[in-house]
Order: structure tokens, then sequence, then C-alpha cells
């Protein structure tokens, strides 16, 4: 299948105008479509809600949009709950997956009302002193060990992640925060990243309601909710088929109405917390090309780099790149795309069959709306760039500042130089 940019390049000549690059571009209409046709898929059953994945797309102005579409929000940290708070969720829609977590953050999750999914065992010990009590509403998360196989093929390694408990270690965890006063109970399980099948929710669903049923049957917990986490996937790469949601929502119900209902657990809510699924296809980092360089290989040097997206250095991970306008020649020409790092994995891209790229095209790097501006960092002194909104109505507005080197030397304001580096800055 052929990706095909949000933007034209007529587009995003009027947007850097404005807004120079290189910059994160997302876009306002597949974002809403994608997540109606979430609710949709999961229109057949009453308590259904998708906990979006704030550490995918840490941004108030996208988790507003999904707000709107009856999305709550899944944190794992101190400022993801934070932002989420500002962003005006409380209560049971934000939930608190969390792991190894730090006595301060299980405070503020309870103090916002979130539901705590509690990674360990040895957390139910450790919320109880930190907090005081054991909420209402409480979720543990599993761990099978082993290898997760979908058709005899290794999808992904629970034995080697560090998430979740043992299944001996959730029977036993169920009956003493019983014991200690919860009410309602969740089970969470995250056990495959990245599928691009339709069938991973629907049999870790499988999974997880058997295991719904032993628990409620050995327990008495009433067990209120089932977590799908998040794992479902977008295809990165042009020849990959995407995930049909409304089909991936139907294997799931069949599996309910296969094991839940038959047990007398009909009235049980799917939450799933799903991050690239949600923003990854709907976001794109534009970045022009300012220099090429021929040696050994042939490369385009743009003005993002790894600062901007990491993935293609941290994972080896392939990102689509459309050279703007010039969406139909032919790729005859072959490049790394690199950013400027002092590190050799600074790359977008390699090898990369292209049409001839000139100083000054744009290059729009696709999929990058999930785990893309989020994981930045600032190696090397490079600055984050700024967030763009192309809205449903084409106009575009900044939903995030481009770091300046003041954010960047702010944090040496304990020290005798922060004054002479402000001098610098200001001259
Ligand atoms: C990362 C994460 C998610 C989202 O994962 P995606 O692959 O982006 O869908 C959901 N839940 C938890 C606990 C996570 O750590």
């Amino acid at each position: 299948m052929m990706k095909k940019p949000f933007v034209t390049k007529a587009q995003v000549e009027e947007i850097v105008k404005n807004f120079p690059t290189p910059f994160y571009l997302y876009d306002e209409k597949g974002i809403i479509e994608n997540a109606k046709a979430v609710y949709e898929a999961f229109s057949w059953n009453k308590g259904f809600k998708e906990y979006f994945a704030v550490k995918a797309t840490p941004n108030p102005v996208l988790m507003d949009i999904l707000a709107k579409q009856g999305c709550g929000f899944d944190c794992s940290s101190e400022t993801e709950l934070i932002l989420t708070s500002a962003v005006g969720a409380s209560g049971q829609d934000i939930m608190f997956s969390s792991n190894d977590t730090p006595a301060r953050e299980y405070v503020l999750a309870d103090k916002l009302g979130a539901i705590i999914n509690l990674d360990d065992f040895t957390h139910i010990d450790f919320l109880e002193k930190t907090i005081g009590k054991i909420p209402e509403t409480i979720s543990c998360r599993y761990n099978p060990g082993g290898v997760f196989t979908m058709s005899n093929q290794i999808m992904d390694n629970p034995g080697d992640s560090k998430y979740g408990m043992t299944k001996d270690q959730l029977f036993e965890a169920f009956k003493i925060l019983k014991a200690k006063g919860a009410k309602k109970f969740g089970i969470h399980a995250f056990l495959a990243s990245n599928t691009v099948t339709n069938d991973y929710y629907p049999q870790l669903a499988g999974q997880l309601f058997e295991l719904a049923v032993e628990l409620e049957k050995e327990t008495g917990a009433d067990v209120a909710f089932i977590n799908l986490s998040g794992g479902v996937g977008i295809p990165y790469t042009p020849d990959q088929e995407p995930n049909d949601i409304a089909k991936i929502g139907q294997g799931v119900h069949e599996q309910y109405d296969k094991i839940l209902v038959p047990a007398g657990m009909g009235d049980v809510a799917i939450f799933t917390e799903m991050g690239r699924f949600m923003m990854g296809p709907y976001g794109a980092l534009v970045t022009k090309a300012i220099h090429e360089k021929h040696i050994y290989k042939e490369y385009i040097g743009v003005d993002a780099c790894a600062v901007n997206l990491m993935r293609p250095a941290m994972y080896g991970a392939y990102h689509h790149i459309t050279v703007l306008g010039k969406e139909n020649d032919p790729c005859d020409y072959e490049y790394d795309v690199t950013g400027s790092l002092c590190e050799n994995n600074d790359k977008f891209a390699i090898g990369r069959k292209l049409p001839k790229i000139d100083k000054g095209d744009y290059l729009f790097i696709h999929d990058t709306g999930a785990h893309g501006y989020a994981m930045g960092y600032n190696y090397n002194g490079k600055l984050k760039c700024a967030e763009l909104l192309l809205r449903e109505d084409g106009t575009v507005k900044l939903i995030r500042r481009a770091e300046t080197p003041k954010d960047y030397f702010a944090t040496f304001d304990v020290l005798d130089y922060s004054a002479k580096i402000n001098r610098i800055l200001d001259n």
C-alpha cells in the first residue's frame, strides 16, 4: 500500500512561513476519525473505555481531542499524572499503570482518584503503607511468563519482561486485596508490542477472560474490568496490511460471548490503553534537506536529528519517508538520510531508495505520532522541535514551541555560570 502524507508540499511551504522546520505535525481529522472507529468497534461492550497511553504523545491539546471522544488516560509517572489532571481528567478516567513506582507517584495517583494498576505483588504492602489504605477499585498486572505465540509464531517474550505478577501471585494478590477491603478488581496484561495482526487482542482477551473466570471462582473477587492494555500496532512499512479495528473489536466480542457470558460475567468492562494505534499514523516529523554529501555512500543531511525522533537510532525502526512534491518521481537514488549528531546511528534511513533529493526539499517522516517527540532527548545539546496541529479546518496551531538554548541551560540556575550563560544568551 502506498503511504500518503496528510499534507502537500504547498501546505508545508505555507506552514514554514510561520514555523521553521523541523517540526512535528499532527492531523486532527485522522485522530478523531480513528478514535471514533475504536469506540465503534467496542460499542458492544457497555463499559468500554480507551485509556490513551500518555507516554506515547504527551501533549495536552492532543489529549484533549481524545478526551472529547470519550478517552481516559493511562499514566505511569508523576508528570504524566499532572498533565492528565491539567487536561481535566480525574478519578476513574485515569489509569495508573506504572512499575517500579516511587511512593510519591502513588500518593498523587490516589489524590487524583486514579485506578491503580499494581505491577507487583510486593506493591500491595507498599501501596497500603504509602497511602494508608487499599483503594476499593484496584487492578493487577499479569505476566504469564514464557513466550507469547500466535499461529506458532513467537510474538514477544513475557518471561523476559520485568512487568506484572506470576499467576500464583495474582491469585494470592486478589485474596489479600479482597481481605483488605478492595471491592472491584481489574486484570491487566501487555504481552506483545506493535502487533500488526487483527488476532492479538482477541487472543490476549481469550487468555485473560479464562483467567478472570478462574479468579472469580477461586477468590470470590468481583472482576469489574479487563484491561487489554497497548500493543495494537501500525504498519510502518508500506507493504504491511493495517489492522482493522472493527475486526479486532469483533474478535474480542466473540471471546467475550464464548468465555465470560456463560460464566455469568457479561457485565465486565473492556479497557484498552493504546498509544501507538491512537496517534502513530496521525503525526509526522517534517524536516528540510540542508546538505548533501558524496563519499563512500550518498548522504542527505536534514535539519532534524535523533533528538527529535529516536526510534530509528534506538531500535533500527523503519519510518517511511516521502519527499514532498516528488510523490510520483521514481525512487532511483539511494541515500542515508542523516541528522547532525556526532553519533553514526543518527540516521532516519539507511540505503533507502528515494527520488533525487535537492537541498531545500521537505521530507515527511511518516508514522511518528506516537513514541516520537516523546522519546526525545538532548544529546549534543540539540534542542527539541515544535509540535503543530493541522486542524480539521485546515489551519495550523502551535501546540508546543521549540526549545531554545535558554530552556536547555535552565537547570544550571544553581551555578554561578548561570548569569554568564544568560548574558551570552541575551546578547
Ligand atoms: C507503552 C504502554 C502502553 C501503550 O503501548 P502502545 O504500544 O503504544 O499501544 C499501554 N500501557 C502501558 C502500561 C504501557 O507501558
